[in-house]
């Protein structure tokens, strides 16, 4: 008997075989395909997640640790000194910021400077001197107001209390006490006594007249005069405080710094700079 392949004995058998070997590839090749596209849905899910994430934040380099210092002593601290405003003595009566008005009198009443001097070069109608430092300062304004061209001319310096005494003692007597009071200051009381006031005048006159402060010497002095530590003592519309009428001619020493911090601050009146009540009267 002639042997017979499987096939041919079971030849439904081999068919159905064939067709589960496709249906089984088939199988896998889905699985397969199916586990591709998987795949790439999820990674390119986890490409959008990961675009969409804000950036990461870079955490701070941590400061190293700084090595521990040496210690160091402990500095004082500098004490903090509050800028004093300056004090100018306006009492003692060598002191060139000394303060004499109607109100106030030099002490003693006949003190009298010890440095006077005759200021040289400068026209001279009494030959008044005035104290060392005021001539040397007026010296140097002259020298100025000559340069300007308006020299000035000195009617009166440095007067003693007995000088100051015959002029007011002679006024009252010529008109009373009220006129007397009107025109010169009391002994004791004339800021001429200091040796630090000067009375000038120019070529153009008013000689110890208001319209000395109209002429070209009188505004020269006015505008200038702190550059040499004179002010002009009286100006016009201050009586109430100064105690005197307009005296454009009469110009005292204070030195440079008082002078020009004055000018500086629009100031007129020494009473009101340095801090004193007004003198309207005596
Ligand atoms: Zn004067």
């Amino acid at each position: 008997m002639v042997s017979m392949s499987e096939q041919e004995v079971f030849p439904g058998r081999r068919e159905n075989r064939a067709i589960r070997d496709r249906k089984r590839k088939r199988k896998i090749t889905i699985g397969v395909a199916a586990g591709v596209i998987v795949a790439l849905l999820g990674g390119g899910a986890t490409v959008w997640a990961v675009s969409n994430q804000p950036a990461p934040e870079i955490a701070p380099a941590k400061p190293k640790p700084k090595p521990t210092p040496t210690p160091e002593p402990t500095p004082t601290p500098e004490p903090v000194i509050e800028p004093a405003p300056p004090v100018y003595d306006v009492d003692t009566p060598s002191s060139i910021s000394v303060v004499v008005n109607k109100q106030r009198s030099l002490n003693p009443i006949d003190w009298a400077p010890d440095d006077l001097v005759t200021p040289e070069g400068i026209p001279n109608v009494w030959g008044h001197p005035l104290r060392a430092e005021a001539s040397a300062a007026l010296q140097q304004m002259y020298q100025a107001a000559s340069d300007a061209g308006v020299p000035f001319t000195i009617t009166s310096g440095y007067r003693d209390y007995w000088l100051q005494k015959d002029i007011y003692d002679g006024l009252v007597a010529q008109g009373g006490v009220e006129f007397a009071d009107q025109d010169t200051a009391r002994p004791s009381h004339s800021e001429h006594q200091t040796g630090l006031a000067v009375d000038l005048f120019g070529a153009e006159g008013c000689q110890l007249s208001a319209c000395f402060g109209e002429t070209a010497t009188g505004i020269w002095l006015r505008d200038n005069a702190y550059q040499f530590g004179y002010i002009l003592r009286y100006h016009d519309g201050e009586q109430a405080i100064v105690g005197y009428t307009y005296e454009p001619w009469h110009f005292r020493y204070v030195g440079v710094e008082i002078a020009t911090a004055m000018h500086d601050q629009d100031e007129l009146n020494l009473e009101t700079f340095l801090g004193l009540p007004p003198a309207p009267t005596n």
